[in-house]
This record gives C-alpha cells, structure tokens and sequence, in this order.
C-alpha cells in the first residue's frame, strides 16, 4: 500500500479514536498515527541492503517499478520487511506489557500490517512478502 493511503487511513482512524475515545489526550493517538506511518521505513532499508544505495528516490523509484512490472517483482521475492513480521509485532506487544508506550505502537503496527494485508489480498501480492523473520532465517540456511 502507498504511504499516501496509510496516512488517509491513519489520519482517519486517529480522528475516529480521538472523537469516540478521547483517552490520554492526543499523545497516544498520535504515537499510533506515527508508527503506523514509520513501520514502513523497514522498505527502505530492504531497498538499501539489497541494492547497497541509500538514495531514498531511487528506493520510491524502485518500489514503484516494481508495483507496475509484476514480472520483475516475482524475482525479487521474498520480501522481508523486518517491522512487518510476526516475531516484531509480537515483541512490541510483549514489550507493551512493561512499557505503556508500547502499547500505542503495537496498535499502529497492527492496524499498519491489517492495511497492507487487505492491499496484498486485493491485489493478490499476498504471497510476495514474508511475514516471519523465523521462516526466512531458515530459509537461507
Ligand atoms: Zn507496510
């Protein structure tokens, strides 16, 4: 999913929350808005590693060739994108047990990864990413 769609989305559910569920004032509600913007940076960094370039363009460029040539795409799978595994999600979570903080970024994260499911589903990509840091740790091997 484009990040101009997450942030609609974000943008609209931190204003739902807000209305209905003014808890905590606007802090919590923005920490979910932000790191459910900035889970997405893991893209770049995957772009980085695979590429060794740091451009942040060419990584936009890259991404968006890729999102048009489904072709070119199948060759560069899997897609690891470290933020969007299961084992990450589930240490923010652990972690939101000892540090309150956590919690609003596990939310974020969840409704992050929630959006990009449907996006992959409907665009039948679900399969091009890896959703465990386990299972492709063991893949290598
Ligand atoms: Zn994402």
């Amino acid at each position: 999913m484009y990040p101009s769609k997450h942030v609609t989305y974000s943008l609209f559910i931190l204003l739902f929350f807000l209305i209905i569920l003014p808890y905590g004032g606007i802090f919590p509600y923005t920490l979910i808005f932000l790191s459910s913007i900035l889970i997405d940076t893991d893209h770049y960094l995957l772009y980085a590693y695979r590429k060794k370039n740091l451009s942040l363009v060419k990584a936009w460029k890259w991404y968006l060739m890729l999102a048009n040539n489904p072709k070119e795409g199948q060759k560069q799978i899997p897609f690891l994108h470290f933020f969007h595994t299961v084992e990450f999600l589930a240490f923010v979570f652990i972690l939101s047990f000892f540090y309150k903080i956590f919690l609003w970024v596990f939310i974020g994260i969840a409704f992050h990864g929630l959006l990009d499911i449907l996006s992959m589903k409907e665009k039948k990509l679900f399969e091009q990413r890896e959703y465990f840091l386990i299972r492709s740790l063991l893949r290598k091997r």
